[in-house]
């Protein structure tokens, strides 16, 4: 590991006057469960590392619209057992619960969450080629080991995959992150957080450099409480990566009719994927397994495999079908609960 400088500032203002000019010396720390692997790896290097546990951003509250203001350094765990959380927002804690280890869960923040770079095993490579590492390099997965690849979004430059299951569950929910900078606040729709690769694959979100999520804000969605379902499909039970991952709700009517629908895939782009025409599809219908089919068809338009990744698109659309027949049934929680 490089040396490297760390400061822990108690306020706002003095992280922000930190980092005012200072954008490329400076990382912002929380839990620390992925950039101290990065840096130890020599993947990232942080010359001075930030401190933000001692800001006031690790609450869960009930926001006055009847949604939840979520701290950006609440933890995973705290997040996903809450009560709110939990009776307002299950597929939230179930989409949490089904990700990493509960150590790293009760590590990790929720702000960190949403900045968890890609596992693409290239990427934590240095003897190989990655332009998410060092853009202009190329892509040494394009042809290389592909199983956990993009089959949707992905570009020439990069076919990496968003690891994070809770940003699903987000998507779907469409949270909006709440940032600060000495410049003001602003507020990003989840959809616009999580970019495509493009021809910049080393910038994973339009976050500015300057710029510390101090909130993510969940609109209300008692709608689809009762009938939303979290389900992850990987290589074993145990703390592994999402090979494709969905989550679903529905709001169905008294008369058994959908009336509308959040659909959202993990493990297969650079960033959650929704449509919302194939979410459309759902709306106005009984819920139907050719229907389900039908709106998995139209997500997945355009999906393309590496070869060894193909088999992620039947995968996928199986996922989507399942998701939303499960999803008719009703919420049950911790489906998928990852507890060792
Ligand atoms: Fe790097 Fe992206 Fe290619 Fe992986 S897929 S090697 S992260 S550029």
């Amino acid at each position: 590991m490089n040396p490297f400088s760390y400061s822990h500032p108690d306020s706002l203002q003095a992280v922000l006057n930190s980092v005012a000019g200072n954008e490329g010396a400076i990382r912002f720390i929380a839990g620390g469960t992925n950039l101290l692997d990065l840096m130890k790896e020599g993947v990232m290097e942080a010359p001075h590392l930030l401190d933000i546990n001692g800001l006031p951003y690790n609450s869960i509250e009930a926001a006055p619209d009847g949604g939840l203001l979520l701290g950006a350094l609440a933890r995973n765990a705290d997040t996903a057992y809450h009560p709110l959380v939990r009776e307002r927002y299950p597929l939230l804690a179930n989409a949490i619960l089904a990700g990493a280890s509960p150590q790293l869960r009760n590590m990790a923040s929720n702000g960190g969450n949403l900045l968890q770079r890609t596992r693409c095993l290239y990427f934590y490579d240095l003897a190989t080629p990655c332009n998410k590492r060092r853009n202009g390099e190329g892509c040494s997965a394009i042809g290389g080991i592909t199983r956990q690849h993009a089959i949707l979004g992905a570009s020439e430059h990069c076919i990496a995959t968003h690891p994070s299951d809770m940003c699903v569950a987000l998507a779907a929910l469409e949270a909006v992150v709440h940032v600060e900078s000495a410049r003001g606040k602003r507020e990003i729709p989840f959809a616009a957080f999580h970019r495509l690769p493009k021809d910049r694959p080393d910038i994973d979100t339009s976050l500015a450099p300057d710029e510390l999520i101090t909130h993510i804000a969940l609109p209300p969605a008692d709608e689809y409480r009762a009938h939303s379902v979290y389900m992850k499909l990987r290589e074993r039970l145990s703390y592994a990566f999402a090979l494709v991952s969905v989550a679903a709700a529905l709001d169905i009517g008294a008369d058994g009719a959908i009336r509308s629908a959040r659909l959202a895939l993990g493990g297969v782009a650079h960033k959650p994927w929704r449509n919302a025409q194939a979410e459309a599809m759902l709306a106005g219908n009984r819920p139907d397994e050719a229907l389900f089919g039908d709106a998995a068809d139209f997500l997945l338009q355009g999906a393309v495999g590496q070869g060894a990744n193909d088999f992620k698109i039947p995968l996928a659309r199986n996922a989507i079908v399942r998701a939303l027949l499960a999803a008719t049934e009703g919420t049950a929680m911790n489906t998928g609960e990852n507890n060792d």
